[in-house]
C-alpha cells in the first residue's frame, strides 16, 4: 500500500515540529497540520511571552532594589502596551523562523484542523491525506470551570492578550502557571490576590520551595486566599466579584471587585476534536492519550507526544520525545526513546524555583528511612542591600549509604540558570560525596549546594 506521506503530525507546536523536522532530515516524507500560528503554546501563549513578561518584572524588581546600591533612580512609569507590542513582534519573527525551518526540511504545512478518518488518513478541511504513520501532537488548552459567571474571567491565553495592565487582579489556581502570573503582575505593579482551593500552592513541589515562596509572596504584599472554592463570579467585565466558600470554617465570602480574574486551574488535552475513535485510538478518562515508552498509542502506527500524553508537560519534553521517535523510526536508532526520569523544571516565580528528581516526601514514600536531606536557607549577598530581601532555600535529597542524590529543590535568585548543570549530575547518578568533592565557586549562591552539611 502506498501513502502520500511517511509521517503526518497533527499539531505544529513544540512536539509536532521537532518530530517532523527530524524525520524529514532522515529522508521521511512529512507533513504537519496546524490551524494556528506555528510554534504552538510555548511560542505563542506559553514559555516565550511568559519569560518576556518575567524579564520585565525582574527589571521592575531591580529598579526597586537599585536604591539599596546607592543609585538615585526615579521611575517614570511602565508602558505595558509597548512591551506587549514588542513581545508580539518578537513572537511573529519566531513564527516565521518556524515556518522557514519546516520549508527548509521539506516538511509540507497543511493548514486547518486535523482529524482522523481512519488509522492512515487525516482530514484537513475538505481534503484528506494518507500516511503510513500518524503523530498526535495537539497539546492542550486552559481549563475554565463550569460555574456561573466563569466567562467574566480570562485564562493564561487571555492574559497574553491584555492590552492594558490590570490594576487589581485575582489569579485562581495553585499550579506553576498561577504563581508565575501572580508574581509577574505583582512585580509590575498590580494589586494581586492568589486564590487557592487547598491550604498551599505548588503541592507537587517539595515543601521547602512552596513554604519559602508563600512566605516571600506574603511579605511582598500578595494576598493569598487559601482553602477557598469559588462558587460564581458576578458583576461585569472590569468589575468582578468572587463569591466563594471557605472549606475550613464553611463561611461564605465575597472578594473584590477585581478588574481581572485569571483562571489558572489546570489544562486539558485537545484530543477530542481529532476524532480518534475513527482509528480506534484510546484516551483515558481525562482525554489524555496513553502511550508506551516508544510513544506508541494502542494503534501500532499512531504515536502521541507532548502535552496530549499527560506526562511532564514541558516544551523540551515534547521536543525530546518527538526527536527520539523520529530517530527510532527513520534513522535506524532502534532503542531511541525518552526516559522521563529526572527531568528538571523551573518555575519562573519571584524568586524562581528549580527542581529535579524526587521531593523529600515522595522519596520517603519510596525509600523510607534510607532517605536523608541536607538543606540550607539563607539571605543571598545581593539582598544584604535591598529593602525587600528574599530568602534562598536549597535541599538535597539523598538515598542509601552511598548517599545518591535523588532530588534537588531550590528557590532563590539565579536557581533557574543554576539547575541545568546540577541536573546533569543527578542524571549521571552523582552522590553527596561527589558534590562535596567539587570545589565551590565563591561568592555565589550555588556554592551552598556543594557545601551542605
Ligand atoms: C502559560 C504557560 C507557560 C508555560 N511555560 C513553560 C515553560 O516555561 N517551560 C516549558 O518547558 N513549558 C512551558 N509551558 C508548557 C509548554 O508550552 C507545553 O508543554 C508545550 O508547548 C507542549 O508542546 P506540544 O507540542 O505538546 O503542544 P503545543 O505546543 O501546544 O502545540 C500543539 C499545536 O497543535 C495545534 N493543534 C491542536 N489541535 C489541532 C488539530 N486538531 N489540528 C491542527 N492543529 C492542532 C495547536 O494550535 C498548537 O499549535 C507553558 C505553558 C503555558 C500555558
Amino acid at each position: 500500500m502506498s501513502y502520500q506521506y511517511d509521517l503526518i503530525a497533527i499539531g505544529g507546536g513544540s512536539g509536532g515540529v521537532a518530530a517532523t523536522r527530524r524525520a524529514a532530515k532522515h529522508g521521511a516524507r512529512c507533513a504537519v497540520v496546524e490551524y494556528d500560528r506555528y510554534g504552538g503554546t510555548c511560542v505563542n501563549r506559553g514559555c516565550v511571552p511568559k519569560k518576556i513578561m518575567w524579564y520585565g518584572a525582574h527589571i521592575a524588581d531591580t529598579l526597586t532594589n537599585a536604591k539599596g546600591y546607592s543609585f538615585d533612580v526615579t521611575q517614570n512609569g511602565f508602558n505595558w502596551e509597548q512591551l506587549v507590542t514588542d513581545r508580539e513582534n518578537y513572537i511573529k519573527r519566531l513564527n516565521g523562523i518556524y515556518e522557514k525551518n519546516l520549508t527548509k526540511e521539506n516538511v509540507d504545512m497543511l493548514t486547518g484542523h486535523g482529524s482522523l478518518v481512519d488509522a492512515h488518513t487525516v482530514q484537513v478541511g475538505d481534503k484528506t491525506y494518507t500516511a503510513e504513520r500518524i503523530l498526535l501532537a495537539p497539546g492542550g488548552q486552559p481549563t475554565v470551570p463550569s460555574i456561573d459567571g466563569a466567562e467574566l474571567g480570562i485564562t493564561s491565553d487571555g492574559f497574553f492578550e491584555l492590552q492594558q495592565q490590570p490594576k487589581k487582579v485575582a489569579v485562581v489556581g495553585a499550579g506553576y502557571i498561577a504563581v508565575e502570573l501572580a508574581g509577574m503582575l505583582h512585580s509590575l505593579g498590580s494589586d494581586v490576590s492568589l486564590v487557592i482551593r487547598k491550604e498551599h500552592f505548588l503541592r507537587e513541589f517539595d515543601d521547602i520551595v512552596s513554604s519559602t515562596l508563600t512566605e516571600t509572596m506574603q511579605k511582598d504584599g500578595i494576598s493569598i486566599i487559601n482553602n477557598t472554592s469559588i462558587n460564581s463570579l458576578t458583576g461585569s467585565a472590569g468589575n468582578i466579584t468572587i463569591n466563594a466558600s471557605n472549606s475550613k470554617d464553611n463561611s461564605e465570602n465575597q472578594y473584590g471587585p477585581f478588574d481581572c480574574v485569571i483562571w489558572a486551574i489546570g489544562r486539558e488535552p485537545l484530543s477530542g476534536p481529532m476524532n480518534l475513535q475513527n482509528a480506534g485510538v484510546e484516551t483515558d478518562s481525562r482525554g489524555y492519550v496513553p502511550t508506551d515508552k516508544w510513544q506508541t498509542t494502542n494503534v501500532s502506527n499512531i504515536f502521541a507526544i507532548g502535552d496530549v500524553t499527560g506526562r511532564e508537560q514541558l516544551t523540551p519534553v515534547a521536543i525530546a520525545a518527538g526527536r527520539r521517535l523520529a530517530e527510532r523510526l527513520y534513522a535506524g536508532m532502534t532503542d531511541r526513546h525518552l526516559n522521563y526520569d529526572n527531568i528538571a523544571s523551573v518555575v519562573f516565580s519571584h524568586p524562581p524555583i528549580g527542581a529535579v528528581g524526587l521531593t523529600e516526601s515522595k522519596a520517603r514514600e519510596l525509600y523510607g528511612d534510607t532517605i536523608k536531606c541536607y538543606q540550607a536557607t539563607f539571605t543571598p549577598m545581593y539582598h544584604a542591600f535591598t529593602t525587600h530581601p528574599q530568602k534562598t532555600a536549597m535541599k538535597l535529597v539523598v538515598q542509601g549509604e552511598e548517599e545518591k542524590v535523588v532530588g534537588i529543590h531550590m528557590i532563590g535568585d539565579g536557581v533557574d540558570e543554576m539547575l541545568q548543570g546540577f541536573a546533569v549530575a543527578v542524571k549521571m547518578g552523582a552522590t553527596k560525596k561527589d558534590f562535596d568533592d567539587t570545589v565551590a565557586i565563591h561568592p555565589t549562591s550555588s556554592e551552598e549546594l556543594v557545601t551542605l552539611v
